[in-house]
């Protein structure tokens, strides 16, 4: 805009559009900038249809306003946006004319369209201008040489001039705000005309894009090679639906700097219609990398915090150590994307072994290795690591290390690494170990304090198992001694009847045999008697492990009966079978000729032994078994001890001592 002086300029001549653009109030702002468009006007006169009157005028200073305001195109309409009838001062008769009957008042703020030669909305007119009181030109074109502002005094025009130039410096500032505004939203516009396929976007865009400043030649299609390949498709079908369906779209996407840098963008905009065509798609686009990184974070926090409670979880159910270790070392491995870890066990204050580990393929294998580096093991360290700390390295080559140090972690391919402890009562238990083989890495605080969180469950998890063990231990020694004879170390009596009737039923439905052996040594009171009460336990532990190797098969049973009497139970076995059996017991006895000079068969120990065996059936019952055993062992004694005598019984005596040992 220039200067006017206030004698010599030349103003503008007024006149009036012959005709002037119609618009109903009931138009969306769309079809009027619509309607502007096509019919080359620059504002509109407001109609309403009911009852039919002039109510306004439209121009598009009211459309840069509603712009401005973020107002909804399709949806808002004109008699929202444009001055109404109160407001406009009546003009110059032409104008009037045009204007038809207005208000008498005069407001102090109330205004008149002014119209150039050409017929085109030059701005508005504030009171008085026409009846030679104040004018104030909100927005002027230039004037013409040799033109003259028809009624306004030249005084009037230099203070329309000067106010002129206030709404300039206005609006500069309010230009200003706007670029600041939308750098710190760091948010870029842009305007797409489809019909040139030319794209005009705001320098704060063509920086979110990585874009040197006016490097963008206005192509779509440049603008579409630095979007991420992956995002390509989801960003074309938005726009695509959105000139099909004339509706707004939204999208996000990745853009890839040049230096590699990666950010996150979200575009929308809406597209805008010319006689039902769209011609043209324009909106802003954000940058939303800092969202798209706390989304993630706040989802890797949800994922770690589900890790700790599974991993405890399975701690509360599983009393196995190993697989615990397994598992932890395989989900630590996997959500931090380490490349191997490790659960080192302490064996000394300065050593450790790996007695865990998940690998990733291509690193070795670290299991049952000794760990020596730095981090793991050494007085150094042992005091951090017994107050729970942890240590995070990021790189093994920054970090001041002794030639033999960086060969043993170079040796396993460990470029960076995290130690937590897994402490038991205050005392360091041990390390779990993250390695990053491939690359050093920058470990994530939060990462670190999950291992360290994992590593308290391990701790509890250990406890747990080791008092599961002292308590699976306890239970099999009471287990032991409720169910072994605490003398000679064989099963008692009330073992003996659990086997026979589970034996019983057992053979019982597979029709097979079940043989029982009850053996008794002979003159045992003479050998107490004379050797003592001692002597004669010894020899009754001596006796019960000869029957033991005697009775070799996975189902027999050795158990004692009572005093110096013994039971084999032999399921499975017939009666030529137990008898066997009962004449090794008794030979095994004899051969190892221990001295009895109170015995009145021979002068060493001797057993008497009888047999019985069935094929358990409802015909007989297990007491029965045994008392024919009895029978068969009473004939034994009957007979002249140390031999084998089986059920049914003979009737012709035979008496031991006549046969071979
Ligand atoms: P027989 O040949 O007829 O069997 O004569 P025996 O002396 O062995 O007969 P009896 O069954 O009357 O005696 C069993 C003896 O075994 C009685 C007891 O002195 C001895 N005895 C029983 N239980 C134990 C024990 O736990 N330790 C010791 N040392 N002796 C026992
Ligand atoms: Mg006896
Ligand atoms: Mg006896």
């Amino acid at each position: 805009m220039t200067s006017h002086s206030s004698a010599q300029t030349n103003h503008p001549i007024l006149t009036v559009d012959p005709t002037p653009l119609s618009v109903s109030s009931e138009q969306t702002l769309e079809q009027v900038v619509s309607a502007m468009a096509a019919a080359g006007k620059t504002y509109g006169l407001v109609y309403s249809s009911h009852p039919p009157a002039l109510v306004g005028v439209c121009s598009y200073t009211h459309v840069a306003m509603a712009m401005a305001q973020g107002a909804d195109f399709t949806q808002a309409t004109v008699s929202c946006w444009m001055t109404p009838l109160a407001d406009l001062y009546p003009g110059p008769e032409e104008v009037s004319a045009q204007l038809g009957p207005v208000p008498k008042q005069s407001p102090q703020e109330t205004y008149q369209p002014l119209v150039d030669r050409g017929g085109h909305w030059v701005g508005l007119v504030t009171p008085g201008g026409i009846d030679g009181h104040q004018t104030q030109v909100l927005v002027s074109s230039e004037p013409e040489e040799g033109e003259t502002l028809d009624r306004c005094s030249l005084d009037q025009a230099d203070q329309s001039l000067v106010r002129c130039q206030q709404t300039s410096s206005r609006l500069a500032q309010q230009q200003e705000r706007l670029n600041l505004a939308l750098e710190g939203a760091q948010m870029g516009l842009w305007d797409w005309d489809l019909t040139q396929n030319s794209m005009m976007i705001s320098d704060q865009l063509e920086y979110l894009l990585g874009l040197e400043p006016g490097e963008f030649d206005g192509n779509y299609d440049t603008l579409f090679t630095h979007i991420y390949k992956d995002d390509r498709a989801g960003l074309q079908q938005a726009l695509e639906q959105s000139i099909r369906c004339g509706q707004r779209y939204q999208v996000e996407f990745r853009i890839q700097h040049d230096h590699g840098q990666t950010r996150w963008l979200s575009s929308r905009g809406q597209v805008f219609k010319q006689n039902g065509s769209p011609y043209r798609l324009a909106g802003i686009t954000l940058d939303i990398s800092e969202q798209k990184r706390a989304e993630l974070e706040l989802k890797l926090q949800t994922q770690r915090e589900r890790l700790l409670v599974e991993i405890g979880q399975r701690i509360r159910n599983v009393l196995d150590l190993e697989s615990i270790l397994q598992q932890t070392v395989v989900s630590v491995k996997d959500f931090i994307e380490a490349d191997r870890v490790i659960i080192v066990q302490c064996t000394s204050d300065t050593s450790g072994h790996v007695i865990q580990e998940a690998c990733a393929p291509g690193f070795s294998t670290m299991m049952g290795w000794e760990v020596r580096d730095p981090w793991s093991v050494g007085d150094k360290f042992l005091r951090h690591y017994q107050a729970g700390r942890g240590l995070a390295v990021e790189n093994i080559h920054t970090s001041k290390l002794s030639e033999s140090q960086l060969l043993f972690l170079e040796y396993f391919q460990i470029k960076a690494q995290v130690v937590v402890p897994i402490l038991q009562e205050q005392a360091l238990w041990g390390l779990m170990i993250a390695h990053q083989c491939a690359t050093p890495r920058t470990w994530k605080t939060a990462d670190v304090r999950l291992l360290q969180s994992l590593a308290i469950q391990v701790g509890i998890a250990i406890q747990q198992a080791n008092m599961h063990q002292q308590i699976t231990r306890a239970n099999e020694q009471l287990k032991r001694i409720a169910y072994l004879d605490g003398l000679t170390q064989v099963a008692n009596r009330r073992r003996l009847e659990q086997s026979l009737h589970k034996e019983w039923r057992r053979m019982g439905r597979s029709q097979s045999p079940l043989s029982v052996i009850l053996a008794d040594i002979d003159f045992f009171k003479g050998f107490n008697d004379h050797y003592g009460h001692q002597a004669g336990d010894d020899c009754l532990r001596l006796v019960a492990r000869i029957l033991t190797r005697a009775a070799q098969r996975p189902g027999d049973l050795v158990a004692r009966y009572g005093g110096e009497e013994f039971m084999i139970l032999l399921p499975g076995t017939n009666v030529q079978g137990a008898e066997t059996v009962a004449e090794t017991v008794r030979q095994m006895l004899h051969s190892r000729r221990i001295p009895h000079t109170a015995s009145q068969v021979d002068k060493i120990v001797t057993m008497s032994l009888g047999v019985a065996s069935c094929i358990p059936s409802s015909e007989i019952t297990p007491k029965q078994l045994v008392k024919q055993a009895d029978d068969a062992l009473y004939q034994a004694k009957q007979q002249g001890r140390n031999q084998v005598r089986v059920f049914p019984l003979n009737t012709y005596p035979e008496p031991c001592h006549d046969r071979p040992n």
